[in-house]
């Protein structure tokens, strides 16, 4: 499969390319260039096949030429040491558990894919560095994923008033390891204006052989495609009518990747499209302009996006077949109060404590699901681990929280190899002077 840019139907290029370079140089973002009907690679999988295996069928059928199946394997089983699990509820609900990974989001999955094909495809390539910009726990899940990859350093840079959490010291690259954690002394914005001019800078770029993982690459929003294959094979043999996904949805990555999933050939009838108070974009959904407006905080805060940057991908979609879209994504808007409520009714009739992000999804499928012939089946994605989410939590159901090993030693403020004033050559400099 290739991929083109949002804004152009001309040159597609590689999934490596896409990866390496992960924005086109027109301003756009790179979308699959072609339809791919994935059937023969799903249909014949069953309840026992693993998360791993289904990775490692569907990922050299989607990126065939590039990863052969035997990479393939190797890539799934040293991403993968977590999985999404599928519980079904009763007749109309499932949950889709997405938060097992080391930081307890959803956004692990396709960070993990990404460092492991990545290391696979620039296996003859010579050293590369991965630069990205963090404000919290991501951070820490590029960290994870990055460590002791071959020919592959990561730096990561904060900005002040943030912390990098859970980090191990053994793990950056003056003590053998690969990471390099920066404090920028500025804002998050400063550390995203950093990572463009670093890359931009050609031969230091070129030097380091940079590149940046953000949201946006397409090398973390395919593989998210994944675990909506996961959950269609889990569920096929007892489905006798409409499936839905609903996806809490804030930069709409999830749910474009679901929209992939669809286009690979699994059998869906609609996303709902699970929003807050911030949901101007469920306008454009319903087919009206899309007028973005101030962000509002709320207590689903992931979901707290005034401008989703997949926008664009969204609208490429509705661009080809408008009317086929209306009919498949469904807009919700779900307030505070409601949220709250729906983590206690969840709560009081499955017994499963969901996080505010996922309720939103559960009190927006119970809303769109009026609309479904009785019948209709709905895979609620729980996205983050209630745990980091206690105070709402707790509030809502009465319950305490356990907090896993893994999420309360993210708690654990690790130091920066280096504070610097937010300019280019400190950056450089400081880089310069881990090796
Ligand atoms: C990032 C995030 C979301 C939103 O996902 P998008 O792909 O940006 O729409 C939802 N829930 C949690 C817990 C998140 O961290």
């Amino acid at each position: 499969m290739q991929f083109r840019s949002t804004k152009s139907h001309e040159s597609p290029v590689s999934f490596k390319e896409a990866v390496l370079r992960c924005l086109p140089p027109d301003g756009g973002l790179y979308v699959p260039a072609s339809v791919m009907d994935m059937r023969q690679y799903f249909l014949y999988m069953d309840t026992e096949t693993s998360y791993p295996e289904l990775v490692a069928t569907v990922a050299p059928g989607l990126l065939q030429g590039e990863l052969n199946p035997f990479s393939a394997s190797m890539v799934a089983e040293s991403a993968f040491d977590f999985e999404p699990e599928l519980r079904q509820l009763d007749e109309t609900f499932s949950l889709l558990t997405l938060y097992n990974g080391p930081t307890g989001v959803f956004k692990d999955f396709g960070i993990a894919f990404l460092a492991a094909v990545m290391e696979e495809l620039l296996k003859n390539n010579g050293p590369a560095m991965i630069v990205s910009a963090t404000r919290g726990d991501t951070g820490v899940s590029i960290a994870n994923a990055f460590h002791k990859r071959q020919n592959i350093t990561s730096v990561i840079l904060y900005p002040s008033g943030s912390a990098i959490q859970g980090l191990d010291p053994a793990s950056y690259v003056p003590n053998g390891g690969n990471i390099i954690p920066i404090q920028i002394e500025g804002s998050f914005d400063e550390c995203q204006k950093l990572v463009k001019e670093i890359i931009r800078d050609r031969p230091y770029a070129d030097r380091y052989g940079i590149t940046s993982v953000n949201a946006i690459n397409v090398g973390r929003l395919l593989p998210q495609s994944f675990y909506f294959l996961h959950a269609f094979v889990k569920l096929k043999k007892y489905l006798n009518g409409d499936l839905l996904f609903s996806v809490p949805s804030g930069n709409f990555g999830n749910l474009i990747a679901g929209l992939y999933a669809w286009k690979f050939g699994m059998p869906v009838n609609g996303f709902i499209a699970a929003m807050n108070a911030n949901n101007a974009i469920g306008d454009f959904i319903r087919g009206r302009q899309f007028i973005p407006r101030p962000v509002k905080s709320t207590n689903s805060p992931a979901l707290d996006v005034a401008q989703p940057s997949n926008y664009e991908r969204l609208a490429s979609f509705y661009d080809e077949a408008p009317a086929v879209m209306r009919n498949m994504v469904f807009p919700a808007a779900v307030d505070n109060d409601d949220t709250v409520k729906a983590l206690e009714r969840f709560w009081k009739r499955y017994g499963i404590i969901l996080d505010p992000h996922g309720a939103v999804a559960y009190a927006a499928a119970e809303r769109v699901l009026s609309g479904f012939d009785p019948g209709s089946h709905v895979v609620i994605l729980a996205t983050g681990h209630p745990a980091k989410k206690a105070v709402t939590v707790t509030e809502a159901t009465g319950q305490t929280v356990e907090i896993p090993r893994r999420l309360a030693l993210l708690r654990e403020k690790a130091d920066p190899l280096a504070v610097i004033k937010p300019n280019l050559d400190a950056l450089e400099t400081a880089i310069v002077s881990c090796f």
